[in-house]
């Protein structure tokens, strides 16, 4: 199209030119950008095959046809009456998306009110839309037959009469390399005969062949349970339906879900489909998808240490159907499996499975989307269920419910004690960081050579100054309780009251005056305490300074499975998943009402985390014992925890979200806007929140509109953040709304940043 004439206007979202009535195929392409729109190009007949639905493809865009990429969405043969630009190339000849998935990212589009062209990215790993790790390979074949070539009165050498018999036995074309080889011959040989036009060369786009971790497959010898029996004949029977149904496994962690899932997955496979097996995006995942890897023939494992060329390569033997078991943390959701049968979700109450860039989705219901067009079940395991699961299982039962009450081998649930930590202070008229109990039971722990985990729950980039004079640090004026310092904005924040100061260089008691000097997070400082109490024991610290890489956490787990280490101190990253069978003790500190003021979902995690932490002590025939600290031992989430009563805590839960129309009761919309300039961020929220308030009002939607207010987390990477929560009964009517708003161009606005959350997990 070099003629292009100067005429060009774009009416509606076809780019059309004065002239003949065109007849030809249309494709319909969703440009990687972020606008909420697609656009039609001609589809030039050279490459007329090679385009179809889900195809990655470069196009022209913008007046000044601007080289970008984009998805094919759809096909259509039509007639135009002007002309459309014409698709350059397609990107990534082997791979495409399929319809089905393509179907999927539309929906996932309208749910999370994100560009259809930013939401297929996110489908297709980057290196498979690339097409990185195809290489041009070269086939020959002869170009005519052997009688001719022999008849022709040429003279053949004994090296090309080589080279063309080892061509002739040969049906189809062979591969070089594999030729020149076998008929021991050098490329010069090949290359007289292609001249001589005896042979002919075809290139063909192959992949790279990667080199895979071997896996030996493990097989356990025990029985089932007769709750893991009936679990899955429970889900067989789903599977064998061939519709679509979620089903929430609940059992306490060590009941054994993870053989359901397993045995599930299997029966799936016997029926020639392929299975997805979802587990968390946390630091340790390593072990258990190592222990599930083992136990299937042809599985493909995707994980964050894949390299680009992996990856490309794993998604076309999905896609070819060479793999039939997919186990991977979120985007494993997307796997490009022909046939699918069966979804299992691990863990479905984790927020990582909140992916955190646009299209911002949550893993698990997009398997539930996912298996709802498909007509597939899904099967969602949890030690303790996210209440919105819950709910549904509970109250509104178009879910079903599976439960494992019992640890495997009746291993009793470990016991949990619950220390206040303002009495302790009391007692002691001194802060500790392990209190008495704490210090006790891990004394015994190691005294019997058993392994412990102790786990902080505060905030990583949070650390406390200390006057190594009197030994206080900055005390809260409210709390008399040490404070935080946060070094993004250099303020001392007490975490109980949320009373904020500039962090003093000195000590604020009058008689003493010493400079004060910075303890290293949370985690340091206990790795400091139990060097000071247990100079013998082999300590380990785990937290985002220590695991950079994914080596690190590898040889973390085999050094404390092979007891080189005694206690693992650690963040959150190491509450789940690990499963060791000589922790005897687990420890928690700092469980308190962190922030629960700034995000209603504050209890539901602090029960969780709990939980599970103490879940990992006395799996093997110990007895487990788990010390809680607080300084808020009257919570429902530490009450119920201490005696594993999730069934009374959801409950208590629903009870108070219900009473806010909060989810599962509503559904929330969280806009984020952020700046450098305080002053301008806050202007904006308050222009964009009467623009939301109008807008409503003239539609007349039932949606409250909460806020604008300053996030909990004020200030990030140097910019000032508030947000607008919408909040309406009804998820359609969020829809509604986000459509609105951004036809209208409402969205605008001078704020550096406007992220759009639809479902939040994290208010913060
Ligand atoms: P969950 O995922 O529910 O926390 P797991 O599936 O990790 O529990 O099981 C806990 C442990 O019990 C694992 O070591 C597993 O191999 C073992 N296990 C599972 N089922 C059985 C069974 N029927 N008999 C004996 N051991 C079992
Ligand atoms: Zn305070």
């Amino acid at each position: 199209m070099g003629t292009r004439s100067r005429s060009v206007k774009e009416t509606g979202f076809l780019w059309v030119e004065e002239g003949e009535p065109h007849q030809g195929v249309i494709a319909e392409v969703a440009p990687l950008r972020p606008v909420y729109r697609t656009y039609s190009y001609s589809v030039p007949s050279s490459i007329e095959d090679a385009v179809s639905i889900g195809r990655h493809v470069e196009i022209p865009m913008g007046k000044r046809g601007r080289e970008t990429t984009g998805f094919v969405v759809g096909l259509d043969k039509r007639t135009w009456d002007g002309t459309l630009r014409p698709i350059k190339s397609v990107v990534n000849e082997p791979c495409s998306l399929s319809p089905e998935l393509v179907e999927l990212g539309r929906n996932i589009a309208e749910h999370y009110a994100s560009p259809l062209g930013l939401t297929l990215k996110a489908m297709m790993p980057t290196a498979v839309r690339e097409g990185r790790g195809l290489r041009v390979v070269r086939y020959a074949r002869l170009a005519q037959s052997l009688e001719s070539i022999q008849s022709d009165g040429s003279r053949l050498t004994t090296q090309r009469k080589a080279l063309l018999d080892a061509l002739a036995c040969q049906d189809d074309a062979v591969n070089v390399s594999v030729l020149l080889s076998a008929a021991g011959v050098s490329d010069a040989v090949l290359r007289g005969a292609i001249k001589q036009g005896w042979v002919e060369i075809e290139e063909r786009k192959e992949f790279r062949e990667t080199q895979e971790d071997p896996v030996d497959r493990i097989e356990p010898v025990f029985e089932l349970s007769d709750e893991q029996a009936s679990a899955i004949e429970h889900i067989r029977a789903r599977i064998d339906s061939g519709q679509f149904s979620a089903s929430l496994l609940f059992g306490v962690s060590g009941s054994g879900k993870t053989e359901v899932y397993v045995r599930a997955i299997r029966h799936a496979l016997a029926q020639g489909k392929q299975a997805i097996l979802l587990v968390p995006e946390i630091a340790l995942t390593t072990q258990l998808v190592r222990r599930l890897a083992a136990r299937f023939e042809s599985v493909a494992v995707n994980h964050s240490g894949l390299t680009g060329v992996q990856r490309s390569r794993i998604w076309q033997q999905i896609e070819a159907g060479e793999k039939n078991v997919v186990i991977g943390t979120r985007s494993a959701v997307f796997a490009p499996c022909p046939n699918l049968g069966l979804i299992c979700v691990d863990e479905e109450q984790e927020a990582s499975y909140k992916n955190l860039q646009t299209p911002r989705f949550h893993v698990r219901d997009v398997a539930i989307m996912r298996a709802q067009k498909l007509g597939i079940p899904v099967v969602l395991g949890s030690a303790t269920p996210s209440v919105e699961v819950w709910y549904r299982s509970e109250v509104h039962r178009d879910y079903d419910r599976i439960t494992l009450p019992k640890r495997i081998n009746g291993l009793p649930m470990p016991k949990v004690h619950l220390v206040d930590m303002k009495l302790e202070t009391a007692e002691l008229k001194r802060q500790v960081v392990l209190s008495r109990a704490m210090e006790r039971l891990l004394g015994r722990t190691l005294d019997r050579d058993e392994q412990a985990i102790i786990l902080m729950n505060r905030r990583g980039f949070a650390s406390r100054s200390h006057c190594p004079a009197c030994g206080l640090g900055v005390m809260c004026p409210n709390c008399q309780v040490g404070m935080v310092v946060h070094s993004t904005s250099n303020e001392s924040i007490c975490h109980y009251c949320r009373t904020r100061v500039p962090t003093p260089t000195h000590c604020n008691d009058p008689t003493c005056g010493a400079k004060l000097i910075r303890l290293g997070s949370g985690t340091q400082r206990i790795e400091e305490v139990l060097a000071e109490l247990f100079p013998k024991a082999r300590v380990r610290r785990v937290d985002s300074d220590t695991m950079k890489h994914r080596s690190h956490y590898e040889s973390l787990v085999s050094d404390f499975e092979s007891h080189e280490v005694d206690v693992l101190v650690g963040t959150q990253m190491i509450a789940k998943g690990l499963d060791f069978s000589n922790v005897s003790f687990v420890g928690v500190i700092g469980a308190d009402a962190l922030n629960l003021s700034s995000d209603f979902r504050a209890e539901e995690r602090l029960f969780q985390l709990v939980t599970q932490v103490a879940g990992r002590a006395g799996r093997a025939g110990k007895a487990g014992e788990v010390v809680v600290q607080t300084t808020t031992p009257e919570l429902r989430s530490l009450r119920c925890a201490l005696t594993h009563d999730y069934e009374s805590f959801v409950q208590e839960e629903l009870k108070a979200r219900e009473a806010v129309g909060f989810p599962p009761y509503g559904r929330l919309a969280r806009l984020v806007l952020s700046h450098e300039r305080e002053a301008l961020v806050d202007s904006e929220a308050s222009a964009l929140a009467g623009r939301i308030q109008s807008m409503i009002a003239s539609k007349g939607l039932a949606v409250d509109v909460l806020g604008p207010n300053a996030c909990p987390l004020r200030r990030l990477q140097g910019k000032y953040r508030v947000d607008i929560l919408l909040r309406t009964s009804h998820v359609s009517v969020l829809y509604k709304i986000m459509n609105h708003l951004s036809a209208t161009h409402a969205l605008r606005t001078k704020a550096r940043s406007l992220v759009v959350d639809v479902d939040p997990v994290s208010l913060s």
